[in-house]
C-alpha cells in the first residue's frame, strides 16, 4: 500500500499518487529544497574552513611560498575563499578568514600570507 511521503497517511487515490494533498505536496517539496540549500552551505563552509586549516598548517611563519599541488593533495580549493584584498602593487589576495593566499601563476606556487589590521 503506498503511503503520502510527507505525512505517512495511506492513499486511497490513483495508482502512482505520492502524496495525500496539495498540502503534503508543497510542504514536501519545500522541506527537501531547504536541504538541498543547507548542504550546500554546509559543504562550502566545509570547504573554507579545511582551506583555512591548510594554509595555517603551512604558513606557520605569516609568510612562504607552497607548491600548488601539495596544497591540492591536501584537499585545498582555491574556488572558495572569504574575501580579497589587492595590494599597493595590484597583486590581489584571496583570504580563508585570516589566512590568505595569492597564485603566483608563473612557477607554480602559491604565496601564504596572514591578514594584517593595514589591510582595509
Ligand atoms: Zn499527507
Amino acid at each position: 500500500m503506498a503511503k503520502c511521503l510527507e505525512c505517512g497517511e495511506v492513499l486511497t487515490g490513483r495508482m502512482g499518487q505520492k502524496f495525500c494533498s496539495e498540502y503534503c505536496k508543497s510542504s514536501y517539496h519545500y522541506q527537501k529544497n531547504k536541504q538541498k540549500e543547507s548542504s550546500t552551505y554546509v559543504r562550502i563552509d566545509k570547504q573554507l574552513k579545511l582551506n583555512r586549516s591548510i594554509l595555517k598548517k603551512y604558513n606557520s611563519s605569516g609568510q612562504s611560498q607552497i607548491k600548488k599541488e601539495l596544497l591540492e593533495k591536501e584537499g585545498f580549493d582555491f574556488r572558495y575563499y572569504t574575501h580579497s584584498w589587492s595590494a599597493k602593487n595590484g597583486n590581489e589576495y584571496h583570504f580563508c578568514y585570516e589566512y590568505g593566499f595569492r597564485n603566483l601563476a608563473d612557477n607554480g606556487k602559491f604565496m601564504l600570507i596572514m591578514w594584517q589590521d593595514y589591510m582595509k
